[in-house]
C-alpha cells in the first residue's frame, strides 16, 4: 500500500520517533508499505515519521527497488561511530524539488534491529553513509533543512513559501 508522505512543515517531521518495542506483523506491514512508498516516489530512503508514524523505523534501498539484496531496514538505529567529512547533494521526499549540499560524516558505523528484532551492526560510506545519517536524523526529528548553512536554509525556505503561495507545494 502506498502511504501519504508528509511534507514540511508538518509538525510530526520535527518530533523524535518512539522506540519500537514490539516486532509484530503490524511493524512488518509498515516496513513493506514504506518500501512500496519509497519506490513509488523514486526515493532511496524513507523514515516512519514521513508517513505520519512517530516510530524509530526507516527503510533504505540505494538500488531503488532494482536489487532486493540492497534493501535495508533499520529499527531503533543509532550511529556508534563516525569519521571524516563529505559534502554532497541530498534530497528528501518531504521536500519535493529541493536539493542541497549538506555536510555529513564520510563513514559511519550503525547499530540497529531488523524487522524481527535482531540486532546487527553495519558500516557505510559515501551515499549509504549519507542516507543512514539523513534517515536517522528523521527519527530524531531533525530535517535536512537544519543541516544546511543559514544562507541556503533561508533561500530554500523562501522557495518553499513561494511554492506554497502558488499552490505547488
Ligand atoms: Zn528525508
Amino acid at each position: 500500500m502506498i502511504l501519504k508522505i508528509f511534507k514540511y512543515p508538518e509538525p510530526i517531521l520535527q518530533q523524535p520517533g518512539e522506540p519500537v518495542t514490539e516486532f509484530n506483523d503490524e511493524l512488518r506491514k509498515l516496513v513493506e508499505d514504506m518500501f512500496e512508498t519509497t519506490y513509488a516516489s523514486q526515493g532511496i530512503g524513507l523514515a516512519a515519521p514521513q508517513v505520519g508514524v512517530s516510530k524509530r523505523v526507516t527503510v533504505i534501498d540505494p538500488s531503488m527497488g532494482k536489487d532486493p539484496a540492497q534493501k535495508i531496514v533499520l529499527v531503533n538505529p543509532e550511529i556508534i561511530s563516525s569519521e571524516g567529512k563529505q559534502y554532497e547533494e541530498e534530497g528528501c521526499l518531504s521536500f519535493p524539488d529541493i536539493r542541497e549540499k549538506v555536510v555529513r560524516a564520510a563513514k559511519v558505523r550503525i547499530r540497529a534491529q531488523d524487522e524481527h528484532g535482531k540486532w546487527f551492526e553495519m558500516d557505510a560510506e559515501e551515499l549509504l553513509s549519507r542516507c543512514f545519517q539523513h534517515e536517522i536524523d528523521h527519527l530524531d526529528g531533525i530535517i535536512f533543512l537544519f543541516r544546511m548553512s543559514a544562507l541556503k536554509r533561508n533561500l530554500n525556505l523562501r522557495k518553499i513559501r513561494k511554492m506554497q503561495s502558488e499552490g505547488t507545494w
